[in-house]
């Protein structure tokens, strides 16, 4: 056996991990980052970038499907596309390689040479074997830093095999499912089961609350719904899984009204959440503190042992990649000595659906929860003339503020290619950018981003669009 001794250990290459494990590197850290798959954790490899590869390939074919049948308004006709998902996994699987690469580089260009393969497990506090194909070896270090991130939630009555999907495996299908049901209708059953029926799937989606993406209001998703319903989705809400059907080709629920009913399905993903990954991890040998099956951390994303950190979807909500790297970022400095905590004033959660969601800060409702009077300005994409360009009027731009000293305190917005809006929005709201602040900016025309300024302007009472 081999022993490695070391300032930093960072259990887990996601972008928690190998974020924080790049900047120990930077600092001149003596670092090693442990990994039992492959660089790049759930994000690069079965998440963020493979995910929103394939909603844009479902993106491409139907435009091309709809000019195909003659549906665009400014008269494009092609003949009727096919799509080889087979290439298109392919494609996709090669910017996932290209990244994985890119991740060895990175850490590589950091001085961060010993990377481990393979699965760690604590002894102690301080030591950590890792299973190598070599061997063990065994990591004695100052700072620990799990980073093990999250995998797919089962549920025991519709275990993953056969017909039954996560994502993971929704993201490597070779043929688009003629009928697709998603169980889950959150982040990953709307991204991917909007994907799927704009590659020609029949979805439906089941989802055991009232209503779909419980986390944004309903404001937000109205577009999305909308959208859904014009794609022929079937939305289920209120109502629960219950099983395969006997032949195993559907999915029994129970509907709102207590009835049961039986779905036909060539594919069922089930999207009903993530845990934490943990087993196997010899957690047993330490003391820490827990939020349910989460770890628990503190501003620092110290755990309740000194000299053991966590960060990323191990820690729990939000499970979001830029929230994890900008833990594993500050947990770096704070190893190396350097005066750090938590002080970020929003975390961007964005749903990549069609529309996209975007939420910055806080909703009108969280606003005032929180007890501030508010001034709420919304400017509809519908008088934007770039989203008319685009063929994409619905949605808004949502601006929150305090009345009186007029400070955001939230901005959302719903609307195609919002996604990239979430940089200024944030930004805005880590500045502490005044109504006054985004309405004085001026924003370049014709873009979707002149929604945010006139947003602003309209809780300001002035709007000059609508
Ligand atoms: P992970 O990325 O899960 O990485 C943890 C790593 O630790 C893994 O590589 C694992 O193999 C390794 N590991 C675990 N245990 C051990 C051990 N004992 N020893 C060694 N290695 C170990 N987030 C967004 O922000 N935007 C998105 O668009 C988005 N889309 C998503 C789409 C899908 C389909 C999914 C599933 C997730 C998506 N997410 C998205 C969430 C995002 O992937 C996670 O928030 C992010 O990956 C969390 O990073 P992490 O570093 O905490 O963990
Ligand atoms: P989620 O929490 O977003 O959605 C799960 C949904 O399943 C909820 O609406 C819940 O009410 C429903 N549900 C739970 N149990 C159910 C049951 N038995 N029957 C029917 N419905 C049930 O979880 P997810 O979609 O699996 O995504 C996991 C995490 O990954 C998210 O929390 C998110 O942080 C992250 N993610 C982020 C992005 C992004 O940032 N764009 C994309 C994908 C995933």
């Amino acid at each position: 056996m081999t022993d490695i001794t070391c300032k930093i250990l960072v259990i887990g290459a996601g972008p928690g991990g190998y974020v924080c494990a790049i900047r120990a590197g930077q600092l001149g850290l003596d670092t090693v980052i442990v990994e039992s798959t492959k660089l790049g954790g759930s994000c690069l490899n079965v998440g963020c970038i493979p995910s929103k590869a394939m909603i844009h390939v479902a993106e491409e074919f139907e435009k091309a499907a709809e000019a195909a049948a003659g549906k665009t308004p400014f008269g494009l006709t092609v003949s009727q596309p096919t799509l080889d998902l087979k290439q298109a996994v392919a494609w996709k699987d090669g910017i996932v390689q290209r990244l994985n690469n890119g991740v060895a580089g990175l850490l590589r260009k950091a001085k961060v040479n010993k990377i481990l393969h393979g699965r760690a497990r604590f002894r102690d506090g301080k030591t950590v074997v890792v299973e190598t194909e070599t061997g063990p070896k065994t990591v004695h270090a100052e700072a620990i830093v799990i980073a093990t991130g999250s995998a797919p939630v089962e549920l025991p009555f519709l275990p993953f095999g056969g017909n039954v999907i996560s994502s993971t495996g929704a993201l490597a299908l070779t043929e688009v499912p003629k009928r697709l049901v998603v169980v889950g209708g959150g982040y990953i059953g709307l991204e991917l089961g909007t994907a799927f029926a704009r590659m020609g799937s029949k979805v439906t989606v089941v989802e055991a609350q009232d209503r779909i993406l419980p986390l944004y209001d309903a404001e937000l998703t109205g577009p999305v719904s909308k959208r859904l319903t014009a794609l022929g989705v079937e939305v289920l809400t209120g109502a629960k899984a219950l099983g395969l059907t006997a032949k195993g080709d559907g999915l029994r629920i129970e509907t709102s009204d207590g009835k049961e009913r039986s779905l036909p399905a060539d594919k069922i993903l089930v999207t009903v959440g993530r845990k934490p990954v943990t087993d196997g991890l010899g957690l047993e040998n330490l003391v820490l503190d827990m939020d349910g099956r989460f770890i628990r951390i503190g501003e620092r994303c110290e755990t309740t042992m000194r000299g053991i950190y966590a960060i990323g979807d191990v820690t729990g909500e939000p499970m979001l990649a830029h929230r994890a790297m900008a833990q594993g970022e500050m947990v770096a400095e704070i190893v190396a000595g350097l005066p750090r905590a938590w002080d970020k004033r929003c975390i961007p959660a964005i749903c990549f659906t069609d529309p996209e969601i975007v939420s910055v800060g806080l909703s009108p409702d969280e606003a005032k929860r929180a007890g501030h009077e508010l001034k709420i300005g919304q400017f509809p994409f519908a008088a934007n003339g770039r989203a008319m360009t685009r063929h994409g009027e619905a949605g808004f731009v949502r601006v929150v503020a305090q009345a009186g000293s007029e400070l955001v305190l939230g901005i959302q917005a719903v609307g195609q290619g919002v996604s990239e809006l979430s940089a200024a929005f944030g930004l805005a709201i880590e500045m502490g950018a005044t109504l006054q602040d985004i309405a004085g900016t001026i924003h370049a025309h014709p873009t979707l981003g002149e929604a945010f300024p006139e947003a602003a302007m309209k809780a300001l009472g002035h709007a000059l669009h609508i």
